[in-house]
């Protein structure tokens, strides 16, 4: 075995074991970190109350009143 294949070798492990240590924490990261919600925002024009309801409905009930409210976007 000659001395460039030796390093070779060793460059390519040392290369593979940073690409397993970045995916760990990545993974990790992805685990552990909360999802972004997709649910809308309402504000009720009522009472003021604010709530989320899926993100499939385009309107939602308050909670609080009954009343229907459109959704808000930021
Ligand atoms: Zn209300």
């Amino acid at each position: 075995m000659s001395v460039n294949s030796l390093l070779f070798a060793y460059v390519v492990s040392f290369l593979a074991g940073l690409s397993v240590v970045a995916l760990y924490y990545d993974y990790r990261q992805k685990r552990f970190e909360p999802r972004p919600s997709e649910d809308h925002v309402f504000r009720c024009e009522s009472c003021g109350f604010v709530y989320t309801d899926d993100a499939d409905v385009d309107r939602s009930c308050c909670p609080q009143c009954g009343i229907m409210n459109d959704s808000i976007y930021f």
